[in-house]
């Protein structure tokens, strides 16, 4: 197989199969949940859809190495399947983990209700305060769970300390990279050990596909495969076909979303309708300098708080949608108060910086000054 040199050559190439195959340019959909037997042995070799064999698997996980600079991938059925069975394979009942705060809601009640069910013990830590870490380390401590990006504060933890931290105490680390995406920071270059993504935002990028992604060494790998074939989350060949040609665009796209993003904050930053503006890429954002130095680019995702009528103003833009998810080409707005955080307490939110009237934006990819009117309009 060649390698290539770039991360946006490696989208569109790596992975393709040698030689191709009927010389198709677009690789098929293999529609068979079964191959033939060419002399396997072992169970996890044999040629059945649910082991991950299938031409449209080991292209992905050809491409995701490649992007993500990991020894192994894999791909699953969601970005869930993703992160339970990469936490899951890596632990046992008596088990400790340290955990950002601030999670993703399916990964923050995963591990509260679930894992903790299975015996595993959990406790959150400031992601940006490493002098803060060292005392909630247990001798059963396994491993360092945190995102690159924080939803929807858009907060960037410790990450170069993170890692140093985990290589000094014998921790597996392991990150969720949904937010940044390869385009903006590879984490296994850092030094991460374990790379997690929903592959449903912009791995995918066209809001019509879920999947998720697992990149790592190999030894880590095989480990979540192992058990991921177990649970049976394998992500369907169609489905396979979609995100490898959504992979194939999503250096432009997030390249555009970045662009998109940046020009939006600026422009809500002095509009008087906004109180306040989360971006990373903003000097105003108490991560700012730490994402300057790490990442290629401050991401999609901001969220902004408004002294308007939320509801009036979600009624009077045209462009966005409102809607859950984010990463796709569409630009969509939520009310975390109403949506993620629903589940919260006033107070409890308060606690966590999530005002009412807080709106996130995941941008997409339209014409930056329609899309920026149109905030506008709706704001005044
Ligand atoms: C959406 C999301 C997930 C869950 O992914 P699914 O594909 O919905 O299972 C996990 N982490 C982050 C940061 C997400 O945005």
């Amino acid at each position: 197989m060649p390698t290539y040199k770039t991360l946006e050559t490696s989208l569109v190439h790596a992975g393709t199969p040698e030689p191709r195959i009927e010389g198709a340019v677009s690789s098929p959909i293999f529609c068979s949940a079964n191959f033939e037997s060419k002399g396997e042995t072992s169970y996890q070799d044999l040629g059945y859809l649910r082991l991950n064999k299938s031409p449209n698997h080991l292209e992905l996980h050809r491409k995701l190495c490649a992007i993500e600079k990991g020894d192994a991938a894999l791909v699953t059925a969601s970005g869930m399947a993703a992160i339970s069975a990469g936490l899951m394979c890596q632990l046992q009942p008596g088990d400790h983990i340290l955990v950002q705060d601030g999670l993703y809601g399916g990964t923050f009640t995963f591990l509260t209700e679930d894992l903790r069910k299975w015996g595993v013990e959990y406790e959150f830590v400031d992601g940006g305060d490493p002098d803060s870490w060292g005392n909630r380390l247990r001798k059963n401590t396994k491993l360092f769970y945190l995102e690159t990006i924080s939803n929807p504060l858009t907060r960037i933890p410790a990450l170069e300390e993170a890692v140093e931290f985990c290589r000094e105490h014998n921790l597996i680390s392991m990150i969720d990279s949904t937010f940044a995406t390869p385009v903006n920071f590879q984490p296994l270059t850092l030094g991460f050990d374990l790379v997690v993504h929903s592959a449903t935002k912009y791995l995918n990028g066209h809001s019509d596909v879920l999947a998720g992604a697992v990149v790592g060494s190999t030894e880590l790998v095989q480990k979540t495969l192992h058990l991921q074939t177990h649970l049976g989350a394998t992500l369907d060949p169609h489905a396979c076909f979609l995100l490898n040609r959504g992979l194939k665009t999503l250096s432009l796209r997030v390249k555009q979303q970045n662009s998109n993003a940046a020009a939006l904050a600026a422009a809500l930053e002095s509009h008087k309708g906004v109180d306040r503006v989360y971006y990373p890429g903003l000097k105003s954002h108490p991560d700012h300098e730490r994402a300057q130095s790490l990442f290629k680019g401050y991401g999609g995702m901001l969220s902004f708080e408004t002294n308007q009528d939320v509801d009036s103003v979600f009624r009077r833009l045209t462009i966005p949608i409102v809607a859950p998810s984010l990463g796709g080409v569409e630009t969509l707005v939520t009310r975390p108060a109403h949506t993620s955080h629903a589940g919260m307490t006033p107070a409890e939110r308060a606690k966590v910086g999530i005002a009412d009237n807080l709106i996130r934006v995941s941008l997409g990819i339209e014409d930056p000054d329609e899309l920026i009117n149109d905030f506008l309009d709706a704001l005044s």
